[in-house]
C-alpha cells in the first residue's frame, strides 16, 4: 500500500504516522520528493482500511499496490534513481553510461590494451570477468583474484571505474576496490548472495536470468534493496527462447516496462543477448532508442583468439563506431 501525503506535512507528523503504521506491524518506506512525500507500507496491509487513511487530514490518497516489490517500485519513489559510480560517472535520471571491455580478463597486456582502447572509444566504465560462470568446467574459469588485481591496474592507468562479476559471497573481500559488482544471469536468484550484497553500499549490476520474468528480476533487486543497498542497476541481457540463430532473444520491451515499474536504471547488454558481433550495433542503437540508461558491450583486442565469447566481441574500432552512433541516437531522442 502507498499513502501519498498532503503538501506541507511536517517531519513530526510523518514520524508519528510512521509510528502508528509500525505499531500495526508494518515497515515503512518514506520517499520525500520535491513536491510530494509518499509512504510505502511493507507487510500485511490487509487489515488497513484505505478509507480510514484517506479520512486523515495529512493523507491525500491511499492505494493498494499488488506488486510484491516495494523498494524497487516506482509508485513509492516516482523519481528515477541515479547511481553514482566511482565518483565521476552517473547512471539513470538522464545520465547514460557505456560499459565496455572483454568477456574475461586474460592477462595484463590484454586488459590494459582493451582498457585504453575502450576509453579512447568512448566507454565510461571498464568491464572484465575475473570469476567466470562457464557451462563447462573444462573451459577457462577466469583469473579470479588475479583478474581483479589486473582490472585495478587498468583502472589506475585509465581512470575508468570497473565492473566485474561476483559468483560467491565468500569472495566479497576481493571486491573492495571494485566500483560496480555484477551479479550474472546465472546467479540472479542466488538469494544468499543477493542478501550479502544488500549489506554493502556498492552499486550492483543485476543481470536478468536466462529464464526469468521481469517480476522475478525486480524481486531479486528487492533482496538487495531490502538489506539497505539501493544502488541497483538492472540489466536486460536476453532470455532463452526457441530461437537458435541468436544466442538469446533480446527482450527490448523489458526496458520501458522495467522503467515504468521501477525507478532503478536499466541497461542492455547486446553482446550476450545476440552472441554475434554483427548484431551488437543494431541492438545497441535499439536499446538507446528504447530508453535504456546504458549499455554493456564486450570488446576484445583480438576477438578471434579470445578465451571466451570471441564471436560476440567487437574490436576496439568497431566499438568506437558503435559508441559514437549510440550517443547520436541519444541526442536524437
Ligand atoms: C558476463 O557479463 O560476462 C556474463 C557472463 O553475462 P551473463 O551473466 O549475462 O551471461
Ligand atoms: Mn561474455
Amino acid at each position: 500500500m502507498v499513502a501519498i501525503l498532503r503538501h506541507g506535512v511536517s517531519d513530526a507528523q510523518i514520524e508519528s504516522l510512521c509510528n502508528w503504521f509500525r505499531a500495526k506491524g508494518l515497515d515503512t518506506h518514506v520517499s520525500k520528493g520535491e513536491y510530494q512525500t509518499i509512504i510505502g507500507l511493507i507487510g500485511d496491509t490487509s487489515k488497513i482500511d484505505t478509507d480510514l487513511l484517506e479520512g486523515l487530514d495529512i493523507i491525500e490518497s491511499a492505494t493498494r499496490v499488488s506488486e510484491p516489490f516495494k523498494s524497487a517500485n516506482r509508485k513509492f519513489h516516482p523519481e528515477d534513481s541515479v547511481i553514482e559510480i566511482g565518483g565521476a560517472v552517473k547512471i539513470g535520471g538522464g545520465a547514460f553510461a557505456i560499459m565496455a571491455g572483454p568477456c574475461s580478463v586474460e592477462n595484463a597486456s590484454q586488459i590494459t590494451e582493451v582498457a585504453r582502447a575502450v576509453k579512447a572509444g568512448g566507454a565510461d566504465i571498464l568491464r572484465g570477468g575475473a570469476f567466470k560462470p562457464r557451462t563447462s568446467p573444462y573451459d577457462f574459469q577466469g583469473l579470479r583474484g588475479e583478474g581483479i588485481e589486473l582490472l585495478l591496474e587498468a583502472k589506475k592507468e585509465t581512470g575508468l571505474p570497473i565492473v566485474t562479476e561476483i559468483m560467491d559471497a565468500h569472495h566479497l573481500s576481493l571486491f573492495e576496490n571494485v566500483d560496480v559488482i555484477q551479479v550474472g544471469a546465472r546467479n540472479m536468484q542466488n538469494f544468499e548472495l543477493l542478501k550479502e550484497l544488500g549489506h554493502t553500499n556498492k552499486p550492483i549490476l543485476l543481470k536478468r536470468g536466462l529464464a526469468n520474468t521481469l517480476k522475478e528480476l525486480l524481486m531479486s533487486a528487492e533482496y538487495i534493496m531490502a538489506g539497505g543497498n539501493g544502488n541497483v542497476i538492472l540489466c536486460e541481457r536476453g532470455i532463452r527462447t526457441f530461437e537458435t540463430y541468436t544466442r538469446n532473444t533480446l527482450d527490448l520491451a523489458a526496458v520501458p516496462m522495467l522503467k515504468e515499474l521501477s525507478h532503478l536504471p536499466v541497461i542492455v547488454d547486446p553482446s550476450h543477448a545476440t552472441g554475434r558481433a554483427r548484431l551488437v550495433r543494431p541492438m545497441a542503437l535499439a536499446a538507446a532508442a528504447a530508453g535504456a540508461d546504458g549499455i554493456m558491450i564486450e570488446v576484445h583486442n583480438d576477438p578471434a583468439n579470445a578465451l571466451c565469447d570471441g564471436a560476440q566481441s567487437l574490436n576496439p574500432q568497431q566499438f568506437a563506431e558503435v559508441a559514437a552512433a549510440v550517443r547520436r541516437v541519444r541526442e536524437a531522442l
